[in-house]
């Protein structure tokens, strides 16, 4: 699997799937969630409204898959990371999975290749520095267990996460 981190706007990415960081309610809000609803346009926010309809809301951590709707990619995840609290309400392992169940999910619809955004380094607050790292481990974790995934990218948002994804690669 080939791992790398580049600098950009994930919206513009081709990939078999990008990663959005959505909330529980998969309704859509700021940040990247917004960003991938606004340029993918009303088909997805109308996939996410059937899911939870179907099956209630996302739980921290998990995944969900709809189209990507306008977006040039095929599938958008949509995982809901979790809010940094301090460090002692499981937030390193509920990061680890939105990032293991996002891939597995790209597995189960035959994606090779995958983009994410740094999961919960915005208004979640995740320390940038400790979600690179975690980020990064848990994607190498993935890679030694599974190669039907050929490529992820990190399409970091800013500087900052850029240069640490790039040094945690
Ligand atoms: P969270 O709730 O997970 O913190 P945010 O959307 O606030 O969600 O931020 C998550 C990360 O996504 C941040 O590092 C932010 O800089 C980044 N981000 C925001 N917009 C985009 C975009 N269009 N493409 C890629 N990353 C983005």
């Amino acid at each position: 699997m080939d791992l790398k981190a580049i600098k950009g706007d994930i919206t513009t990415i081709e990939a078999d799937a990008i990663v959005n960081v959505a909330n529980a309610s998969l309704m859509g809000g700021g940040g990247v969630d917004g960003a991938i609803h606004r340029a993918g346009g009303p088909e997805i926010l109308e996939e996410c409204k059937k899911i939870v309809a179907k099956q209630g809301k996302c739980k921290t951590g998990e995944a969900v898959v709809t189209t990507a709707g306008k977006l040039p990619s095929n599938y958008v995840i949509h995982t809901v990371g979790p809010v940094w609290k301090g460090g002692n309400k499981d937030e390193v392992q509920k990061l680890a999975n939105c990032y293991k169940n996002s891939l597995a999910l790209a597995v189960e619809n035959n994606c090779k290749t995958i983009a994410f955004p740094n999961i919960s380094t915005g208004v979640y607050d995740f320390p940038k520095d400790k979600a690179a790292e975690i980020a990064v481990k848990t994607m190498k974790m993935f890679s030694e267990r599974n190669n039907t995934i050929e490529k992820v990218v990190f399409v970091c948002f800013d500087e900052e996460n850029f240069n640490l994804t790039k040094n945690e690669l």
